[in-house]
């Protein structure tokens, strides 16, 4: 493939014609298909490698910036049970419902419309370009999900929850039901303790479970379909298999509580914490002060880095190098008339997002061998 000329001098990560459509409509294209090549304010076509991190803005929410949404959530739970709020709240469902109903049912809903409000909150803005100001931090602007596909997602994500989620909680209810009594509750360090060792034992499960997954015995069937989601969506983070909901995505989440049995509102937190976590990480969106996506949108963009949620084990192992290279080059495209040209182009990127045209795309399927040559030719 040869390389192309491109307005960013600076850039570092080589630039590469546009791909081309291999197939034409097919049950199995990508969500993502992007639209006819995308091109810049003065025509040129925008290489490859950088429609991901194609604003400046998505690199301004740093690591200090959006651990503050995690230090604010983290803080608000540990506070209200270490509050007299708490020990009412807890003493309250112990009075008026069994265990099981609490641990099985009351789990269940929570998780449930949890996700389904936070994962709602960015589907509204993928579907309206509403509001308009927050088009400017998505993370891959030319590659969208349409209403049409978001219905296709919903419908896997609720068979997920209905074969997968809600057995297990039924089960854990029945068999090993956390303890709901306040007095049964742990002093603000060792909550914090528990959600930390949640986290840890989540980032190494998921780590290795998920390159497990990459494997090529195992990809095809088993992962494929989550990465039909190049430029993910928040309602997408599970949209998988069955085999793949429950090894890679619950399995690692559960960890941490099973070695632990903390009280229910810990177990309960720790889940609810992993998967706004979760749904951040594929909104699409790098909003300041949020957990941030950079690292797993870039997952979906490059298919063969990125594999741990936090990034702690792909340092470790150096399954991030290129992805660290496009950060490097993604932060040099910042200031100036190019980021004014960008910016300029995001506007009328999300305006044509808003309009009836948004189902017109040309279908371009991408598979990881194509990413692969694209990002290193
Ligand atoms: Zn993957
Ligand atoms: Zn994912």
């Amino acid at each position: 493939m040869t390389a192309t000329t491109t307005a960013t001098a600076t850039s570092t990560v080589p630039d590469v014609k546009p791909l081309q459509s291999k197939k034409k409509s097919t049950s199995s294209r990508p969500f993502t298909a992007a639209a006819p090549p995308p091109v810049d304010l003065e025509g040129k076509t925008v290489p490859f490698s950088q429609r991901w991190g194609f604003s400046s803005h998505v690199f301004t929410n740093d690591l200090i910036r959006s651990s503050v949404f995690d230090a604010v959530v983290i803080g608000s739970f540990v506070a209200f049970n270490a509050s007299p709020y708490a020990i009412k709240t807890y003493a309250y469902l112990e009075e008026n419902f069994t265990p099981f109903q609490i641990n099985a049912y009351g789990t269940f809903a929570i998780t449930t419309l949890l996700y389904w409000a936070f994962a709602g909150l960015f589907a509204f803005v993928d579907l309206t370009g509403r509001p308009r100001f927050l088009f400017k931090y998505k993370v891959q602007p030319f590659a969208r999900v349409d209403a049409r596909d978001y219905a296709k997602i919903a419908q896997v994500v609720i068979k997920n929850q209905l074969v997968v989620v809600l057995p297990l909680i039924l089960a854990k209810g029945k068999i090993f039901p956390s303890a709901i009594s306040p007095s049964k509750l742990q002093g603000p360090w060792e909550t914090l303790g528990h959600i930390f060792f949640n986290v840890l034992c989540t980032e190494v499960g998921f780590y290795f479970i998920h390159k497990t997954f990459h494997s090529p015995a195992l990809y095809a069937t088993y992962h494929k379909q989550h990465h039909t989601l190049t430029a993910p969506v928040g309602l997408g983070a599970t949209y998988c298999g069955v085999a793949e909901h429950l090894f890679s995505n619950l399995l690692p989440n559960a960890i941490g509580t099973t070695i632990l049995q903390p009280h229910w509102s810990v177990a309960l937190f720790t889940f609810c914490y992993l998967e706004i976590g979760t749904i951040c990480a594929h909104s699409g969106y790098n909003f300041p002060y949020m957990h941030t996506s950079l690292r797993h949108d870039w997952h979906h963009f490059s298919f063969n880095e990125n594999f741990g949620p936090t990034g702690l084990l792909d340092i470790l192992f150096g399954t991030g190098k290129r992805y660290d290279q496009a950060l490097a080059d993604g932060m040099k495209r910042n200031g100036g008339d190019l980021d004014k040209a960008r910016e300029d182009l995001l506007a009328r990127l999300a305006v044509w997002e808003a309009s009836t045209e948004k189902n017109d795309v040309v279908e371009e399927s991408l598979d990881e061998e194509d990413v692969k040559k694209a990002l290193l030719e």
